[in-house]
C-alpha cells in the first residue's frame, strides 16, 4: 500500500490540503470546529497531524495503519538502498570501474536519455527502488509517479529497474531519472486504496461532497411524505429523497471553520461562474444569475439536469414571473376562452341594462306628459262642466256684469269644438300610453326573462370550468402519485438486490479438464494442481453448460429501468479466452447480451407507445491505450471526453437512430469493421481494447411531459490478465500499463463505492470516466466475471473472482450510516 520508492512522505501535491491547515491557534484540540465538509460526512479522510483527534475513530486508525506501512516500506528501502550503496562501493573498489552504467533494454522506441537522468554523484545508474507490491521477480510491476508539479507518469518496474512512460500517444519508455525519487511520490498502479488527488484535476471536481438529509431526521417514511399546493397543479405530492449531495463551502479563517458558501459569493466563484454562464447560454430567456444558482444546488451542480428541469417546469408561474412569454397548458387555455365568454356575456348584459334604462327613462317621460295632459284635460273638463253649470244660474241672476270683453274670452275660452278636439286628444293619448306601458311591461318581462337565463349561463360555465381544472388537476395528482410510488418501489427493490450486481460464467472448454466445482447457485470453489481451494460468492454462478439465454435471463430486469430513465452498464470482466466476447456478442446464430439487451429494450419502448415516446440512439467507441475511438466513422476518429458534473461530454461522439434489431445490427457490423481497421493501424488485437456499446434511450411522457434519459451501456472489457516478463516488451508494455491502469481504476471506483466514499475516483482512467454515469447514484450495473476451467489459469481465475467479489460488495455493503450522515451531524 505504501510506496515502493524513496518518496519519502505522501506529499502528493495534488492531494487535497487538509481543510484545517489555516485553522485559528485559539482552536483547542478538544473543542473541535465545524469540521471540513469532506470529514463531516465520512470520517476516515485522513486527520491533519496537529489535530489528530484521539477519539479511536476508524479513520484514525486506518491512518495509522497506512502510516505505519509507509513507515515500512520506507525503512524497507532505505535497507535496500543502503545495502545496494555499499555493494556499488564494493564492486568498484574491486574492479576499479568508474564508468556509468546503461543496459537499459526496454527500447520500442530507443530511450532519449538513457542513462541520462542518473543523477547519483558518481554518475552511475543504481540499482532501482523494489516496488512494495512486488511478489516474485518475474513481475512486472505498473506504479504511478507523482512529481513536484503534480504530473503523473506511468511507470514499470521489470528486471530490476524502473522506466516511465513518456506519453500514451509516443508509446516511448525512458529510464526512471534517480532524481525523480526526490521530486515526487511513487504507488502501485493497482493499490486499492482511493487516492484522494482530485481536487486540481478539473474546473468541476472542485465542489466538495457532503450528503442530504438533516441530521437527526427520522428514517420512517412517512414523515418525510407531504405536498404543496401550487396555484396551478393543485395539490402536488412531495417526497424528501435521500441522495448524495455536493455541497459548496468556504474555510473562514477568522473562525478557522469550513462554513457554507453564500448564494452571493458562489456566483464570484469560477467554477460556478462557469456552469452559469453554460446555463445562460442555453436558456437565455433564463436571466436571474441568483435562479440559476439555486437551480444548480437543487440538481447537484449538474447543468444539464438544472436545464432539463427548467425547460420541463418553463412556464411554471412559481419559478418565472412574467405570464405573457410563458406558453400555455390546454386547461390553462380552455379557462382563458372561458372567462372571454362570460365577459361578452356580461357586456350582453351591460348593454340589455343600458337599453333597459333608456325604456324605462322614455317610459317615465311618457307617463309624466301624460298625467300632465290628463291633469290638463281634467281641469279643462271641470271647467267646461262649472260653465255648462254656471250659465243658466248668471242668466237667472247675475251678480256681477259682465263685460263685454269678458264675455267674448269666454266664448273663445269655452269653445265646444275645441274641446272635443282636446278630449279627442286626452283620449288618443291615453290610449297611446296604454299601449306603451303594456310594451315596456312585456319587454321588461322578456328581459328579465334574458337575464336569468345569462345568469344561469354564467353560473353554469363557472361550474364546468372548475369542474374540469379540478379534474384534470386529481388525474395529474394521481398519476405522479402512481409514478412516484412505481420509482421509490423499484428504487427499494433494487437497493435490496445491490446496485451492482456480479454474475460468474465459467465458460465451457472441452480441451481440458475443470478446477471448478459449483457447491450452490451463489458459490464456486476453483482448485488449483496442488489441491489447495479458494470459494468465492456471486448474486449468481452460472455452471459451464448455462446458455446464452439463461445467462441474460438475469439481467433482463435491470434492463427495464433504463427504459425509466436510468443508467444501466452491463460489462464482462475476465482474461482472454474466458468467454467475455461470447458472453456480451455471441456467435450470430446465438447472440450473447448485446443484442438480447437491445430487442428487450426495444420491446419494452414499443409496449409503452401509449404513454410514452422513445428514441434510441447507438453509439459504439473503443479505449485503447487510454485514446477513446469512435467505431462509426469512416476514419476510426479519436474522441474527447470531459466531465461536466456528473455527466459525461464526448462531444463528437456519432450517435445513429435505431429502430429495430436489424439497425442494431448493422450499426454493430459497421462498428466491428471499424475496429478491425483500427487493430491493423495499431497493430493492437480486440482483446488489448475495452469496447463499448452505448444505447441512449429517450422517452417523453404523453401525459406530464417529462423527459426521461437512461443510458445503455454494454462493455466488453479489455483481457485483465497480468502481463508476463517476456513479452514485456515495447507496445506490448504500453497496452498492458495502459490496460492495468484503466481495470485497477475500476476496481478502486468498486472499492470507494463500496466503503462510500465521498470522493470516487472516476477520474482515474478513461474507462471509469465514460462510465461514471453508470456506476454510483442510481445506476445498476452488472458485471459478469468470466473465467476458464482450466487449472493452468488459476491465479488469473482467482485474480477475476477477487474482483468480482471486491465489486459485489458494493451492493451487499451499503454504508448507510455514511451515507445518511449530514454536514455539521454528530
Ligand atoms: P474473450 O472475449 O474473453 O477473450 P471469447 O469470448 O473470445 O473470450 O472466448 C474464447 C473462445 O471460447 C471462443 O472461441 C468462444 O466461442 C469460446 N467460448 C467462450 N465461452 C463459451 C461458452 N460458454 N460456451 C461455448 N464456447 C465458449
Ligand atoms: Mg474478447
Amino acid at each position: 500500500m505504501g510506496n515502493g520508492a524513496s518518496a519519502s512522505q505522501p506529499s502528493s501535491p495534488r492531494r487535497e490540503p487538509s481543510p484545517r491547515k489555516d485553522a485559528s491557534p485559539r482552536k483547542s484540540n478538544n473543542s473541535p470546529a465545524q469540521p471540513s465538509p469532506r470529514r463531516q460526512a465520512n470520517q476516515s479522510t485522513k486527520p491533519d497531524r496537529q489535530n489528530q483527534r484521539s477519539d479511536g475513530q476508524k479513520g484514525s486508525d486506518r491512518q495509522k495503519g497506512a502510516d505505519a506501512r509507509q513507515q515500512a516500506v520506507l525503512d524497507h528501502h532505505k535497507k535496500v538502498t543502503a545495502a545496494h550503496a555499499r555493494r556499488e562501493q564494493h564492486e568498484a573498489a574491486r574492479s576499479g570501474d568508474t564508468t556509468p552504467r546503461n543496459n537499459d533494454s526496454l527500447t520500442h522506441g530507443a530511450p532519449k536519455h538513457a542513462g541520462g537522468g542518473a543523477g547519483g554523484a558518481g554518475g552511475g545508474r543504481r540499482q532501482a527502488p523494489v516496488p512494495a507490491n512486488m511478489t516474485s521477480p518475474d513481475q512486472v510491476v505498473f506504479e504511478t509517479f507523482t512529481n513536484s508539479k503534480g504530473k503523473e507518469f506511468i511507470c514499470a518496474y521489470l528486471a530490476g529497474k524502473r522506466y516511465y512512460l513518456d506519453s500514451w500517444h509516443s508509446q516511448e519508455w525512458q529510464p526512471f531519472p534517480d532524481r525523480w525519487y526526490q521530486e515526487g511520490s511513487l504507488r502501485p498502479l493497482d493499490d486499492n486504496q482511493v487516492q484522494e488527488n482530485y481536487t486540481s484535476q478539473s474546473t468541476y471536481s472542485q465542489a466538495s461532497s457532503g450528503q442530504a438529509g438533516p441530521a437527526g431526521r427520522p428514517q420512517n417514511r412517512d414523515d418525510r411524505e407531504g405536498f404543496l399546493k401550487h396555484p396551478k397543479r393543485g395539490r402536488v405530492e412531495t417526497y424528501l429523497m435521500e441522495e448524495k449531495r455536493y455541497v459548496h463551502f468556504f474555510f473562514d479563517k477568522f473562525s478557522g471553520n469550513w462554513l457554507r458558501l453564500p448564494v452571493g459569493w458562489e456566483l464570484h466563484h469560477p467554477l460556478i461562474k462557469n456552469m452559469v454562464q453554460h446555463v445562460e447560454e442555453a436558456l437565455p430567456k433564463w436571466k436571474d444569475p441568483g435562479d440559476i444558482l439555486a437551480m444548480l444546488r437543487v440538481c447537484n451542480y449538474n447543468p444539464d439536469e438544472t436545464i432539463g428541469t427548467y425547460l420541463h417546469l418553463e412556464g411554471d408561474e412559481w419559478l418565472v414571473p412574467p405570464k405573457s412569454t410563458q406558453s400555455m397548458s390546454d386547461g390553462e387555455t380552455l379557462l382563458d376562452s372561458l372567462k372571454q365568454k362570460v365577459k361578452k356575456m356580461e357586456m350582453e348584459l351591460n348593454d340589455e341594462k343600458r337599453q333597459r334604462k333608456s325604456a324605462e327613462k322614455q317610459l317615465a317621460d311618457l307617463q309624466e306628459k301624460f298625467s300632465g295632459l290628463s291633469a290638463e284635460a281634467g281641469i279643462a273638463r271641470t271647467q267646461v262642466e262649472a260653465m255648462q253649470t254656471s250659465r243658466p244660474r248668471t242668466a237667472q241672476r247675475p251678480k256681477t256684469p259682465v263685460t263685454k270683453k269678458q264675455a267674448a274670452k269666454a266664448v273663445d275660452t269655452f269653445d265646444p269644438a275645441q274641446l272635443d278636439e282636446l278630449t279627442s286628444i286626452a283620449q288618443q293619448l291615453h290610449k297611446a300610453h296604454t299601449h306603451l306601458k303594456m310594451t315596456v311591461t312585456s319587454q321588461v318581462g322578456a328581459m328579465k326573462q334574458l337575464i336569468v337565463e345569462t345568469v344561469k349561463g354564467v353560473k353554469e360555465i363557472k361550474n364546468s370550468e372548475s369542474g374540469s381544472q379540478a379534474e384534470l388537476d386529481e388525474i395529474r395528482a394521481l398519476y405522479q402519485k402512481e409514478a412516484l410510488q412505481k420509482r421509490l418501489l423499484y428504487n427499494q427493490l433494487q437497493e435490496l438486490r445491490g446496485n451492482i450486481r456480479v454474475f460468474c460464467r465459467p465458460r465451457k472448454d472441452t480441451r481440458c479438464g475443470t478446477c471448478f466445482k459449483f457447491p450452490s447457485e451463489q458459490d464456486i470453489i476453483v482448485t488449483n494442481s496442488e489441491g489447495s481451494k479458494k470459494s468465492f460468492s456471486f448474486d449468481k454462478v452460472y455452471s459451464t453448460e448455462a446458455t446464452q439465454e439463461e445467462v441474460f435471463k438475469d439481467t433482463s430486469p435491470i434492463i427495464a429501468s433504463c427504459v425509466d430513465g436510468y443508467n444501466v452498464c452491463l460489462m464482462a470482466y475476465g482474461q482472454t479466452g474466458s468467454g467475455k466476447t461470447y458472453t456480451m456478442m455471441g456467435p450470430d446464430n446465438n447472440p450473447g447480451i448485446n443484442i438480447r439487451a437491445i430487442t428487450e429494450l426495444l420491446k419494452l419502448c414499443g409496449e409503452r407507445t401509449e404513454t410514452k415516446s422513445y428514441t434510441l440512439k447507438v453509439s459504439m467507441v473503443e479505449i485503447y491505450n487510454e485514446t477513446l475511438q469512435d467505431l462509426l466513422t469512416e476514419d476510426v476518429k479519436t474522441l474527447e471526453l470531459s466531465m461536466v458534473g456528473n455527466m459525461v461530454r464526448i462531444p463528437d461522439i456519432t450517435e445513429m437512430t435505431v429502430e429495430s434489431v436489424k439497425d442494431v445490427k448493422k450499426i454493430m457490423e459497421l462498428g466491428d469493421k471499424n475496429r478491425s481497421v483500427a487493430e491493423t493501424k495499431m497493430n493492437s488485437t480486440s482483446s488489448r481494447s475495452h469496447l463499448l456499446l452505448r444505447i441512449a434511450v429517450c422517452g417523453t411522457d404523453k401525459v406530464s411531459g417529462a423527459v426521461s434519459n437512461g443510458v445503455l451501456t454494454l462493455c466488453d472489457l479489455a483481457g485483465s490478465e497480468r502481463i508476463g516478463k517476456t513479452e514485456a516488451q515495447g507496445q506490448r508494455l504500453v497496452e498492458a500499463a495502459a490496460i492495468n491502469k484503466s481495470l485497477s481504476a475500476l476496481g478502486q471506483v468498486f472499492t470507494a463505492l463500496r466503503s462510500s466514499q465521498l470522493h470516487i475516483p472516476y477520474r482515474n482512467s478513461k474507462l471509469t470516466q465514460i462510465l461514471r454515469p453508470c456506476l454510483g447514484g442510481d445506476a445498476k450495473a452488472c458485471v459478469f466475471v468470466n473465467v476458464s476451467p482450466d487449472v493452468k489459469n488459476y491465479p488469473e481465475t482467482c485474480n477475476t473472482l477477487e474482483f468480482g467479489s471486491n465489486a459485489r460488495q458494493v451492493a451487499l455493503g451499503q454504508a448507510k450510516q455514511n451515507v445518511r450522515k449530514a454536514p455539521g451531524g454528530p
